[in-house]
């Protein structure tokens, strides 16, 4: 069967060597590619190759990730709550969209922060990362803030959710010292501007859990900075890769090596970097 990331432009994705190190471990034949879809081209794709009885699935990335949900038949509740979706599921002819980049990103967190039921938490940034985990983090945690650059948009994305939200501006970081964990889910520190953070380290304090989603660099600005302040750190590719996991287990009912995911994930990257 065929697999597909749909973006525009993928280029280097890590994705096609993530999965198919799982297809390969579990001797399953399938094959997964990069396809790039120019937005003028999307509703053509969707009828010649993943309406196709050789499709097997699909991840979706930018810019395709809110324009595909009119080309699903079905919404899984995920992808309803993020209001994107980053993963299709064909069974027979029926396409459904799920979205699991919020699971895979609190699975993540939660396999080093245990439980965060009792945590109080600061989400940076309103985009689209930050809508779908702010969804499934909101009925989760003791309480959630959202700090973002538009303050209008933390507060439609606060109004929108369960649970106990506030927001504010990016900032204004004070409420860090407050924290248990603290999320960055803006691009600030993204390879190629390395040298920046989203964050005053005079912000940062011990017995903060500070998480960054970026993952290129795998130690961005801010989490250099939380080390040296003495903080437990967590990178984005984890995120990636479980997201990927929980995609690998819609497509397949079997839940693959997340090591092995994560060690073909890292490889790429590196491999990118030279
Ligand atoms: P997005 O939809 O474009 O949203 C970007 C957010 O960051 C917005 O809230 C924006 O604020 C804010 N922002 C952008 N530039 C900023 C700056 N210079 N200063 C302060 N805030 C700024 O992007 P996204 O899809 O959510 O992705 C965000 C990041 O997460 C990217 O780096 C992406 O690679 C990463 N990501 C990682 C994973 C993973 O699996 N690890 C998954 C998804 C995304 P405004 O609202 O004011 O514009």
């Amino acid at each position: 069967m065929k697999f597909y990331l749909l973006g525009y432009p993928v280029g280097h994705s890590v994705s096609p060597p993530m999965h198919n190190a799982a297809f390969k471990e579990l001797r399953l034949t399938h094959d997964y590619s990069t396809l790039g879809v120019h937005p003028d081209q999307l509703a053509a794709t969707i009828e010649n190759k993943i309406r196709r009885d050789s499709f097997g699935g699909a991840s979706v990335t930018i810019p395709h990730k809110i324009e595909i949900i009119k080309h699903m038949d079905e919404l899984a509740g995920s992808a309803v709550r993020a209001g994107a979706v980053n993963t299709i599921e064909k069974t027979g002819d029926i396409l459904r969209g799920h979205n699991t980049d919020a699971i895979g990103g609190i699975r993540a967190l939660t396999e080093v922060y245990g439980s965060i039921a009792r945590a109080r938490v600061v989400l940076l940034g309103a985009g689209g990362a930050a809508n779908a985990l702010a969804a499934e983090l909101a009925p989760r945690v003791r309480d959630l803030m959202i700090l973002n650059r538009s303050v209008e948009k933390a507060k439609a994305l606060s109004d929108r959710l369960d649970g106990e939200t506030g927001y504010g501006s990016i900032l204004d970081q004070s409420v860090i010292e407050s924290a248990d964990i603290l999320i960055n889910a803006t691009p600030v520190g993204m390879s190629p501007n390395i040298g920046e953070s989203p964050v005053e380290s005079e912000y940062l304090h011990s017995g903060l859990l500070v998480y960054d989603i970026v993952y290129n660099p795998l130690k961005t600005q801010l989490l250099k900075d939380a080390e040296a302040a003495g903080e437990r750190t967590l990178g984005g590719l984890w995120m990636l890769v479980y997201q990927g996991v929980e995609a690998f287990k819609i497509w397949t009912g079997i839940e693959p090596s997340a090591q092995t995911m994560y060690d073909a994930a890292l490889a790429a990257l590196e491999a990118n970097r030279h």
